[in-house]
Parts: C-alpha cells; structure tokens; sequence
C-alpha cells in the first residue's frame, strides 16, 4: 500500500474514525442526528472526508429504496455508513449526496 494523504481537520469539533482516529468530518456538517444505522444511532452529514464509496446497489430502508454506496474509512478500510446516490421517493430526495454515519464508528477527537 502506497502512502496516504489524509485531509487534517481544523477546529475543536471534529469526529474521527474510532478505529483508526482519521479525520471524517466536522459537527457544522451534520444535519440530523436522527437517524439509524445499520447498528444504531446514525447522523446524517452533509460531507466527510477521508473515506471512499463501494459499488452502487439498491437497498430497502424504513423510509424507501434508494440506490447506495458504502462509505469506508481511507485509512483502515472499515465500512463506517453508506452515501445516499439516489431516492427511488421524491420526498426522501433530499439525502442524496449525503452521508449516514454510524455513530458507533466515530467520536470526537481530542
Ligand atoms: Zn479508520
């Protein structure tokens, strides 16, 4: 493996991958924190960073089908939530091109 370029986060409010402590994202870029994940509580985030998308593939949730990709961790490879693409129900289409992440798969970074 080659060597990797993380983007470093600034501010007192960021969330790092609990494995790895990468960088992911900061608080100002969530959007809801009522969400539920494939193990849980989930947030919403508008954006995150150091992490890259799996395959598209439709999934079935309480609210819908949508078509998504799994968000992995750039650094360790975990599967920390998957990326709206697109929803199949217009009223959901709002979390396309947002990101679920579970919230047993960050924390705040010290
Ligand atoms: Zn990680």
């Amino acid at each position: 493996m080659g060597k990797l370029y993380l983007t470093h986060l600034g501010g007192l409010n960021v969330y790092c991958c609990t494995k790895c402590r990468a960088h992911l994202a900061n608080k100002e870029e969530i959007i809801s924190k009522q969400f539920q994940g494939r193990s849980g509580k989930a947030y919403l985030f508008a954006s995150v960073v150091n992490v890259c998308l799996g395959d598209p593939e439709d999934r079935v949730f309480n609210s819908g089908e949508y078509n998504v990709r799994d968000v992995i961790c750039l650094a360790c490879l975990s599967i920390i939530g998957w990326r709206y693409e697109k929803s199949y129900e217009e009223t959901q289409a709002y979390k396309e091109g947002k990101y679920i992440v579970e919230k047993a798969k960050i924390l705040k970074c010290k």
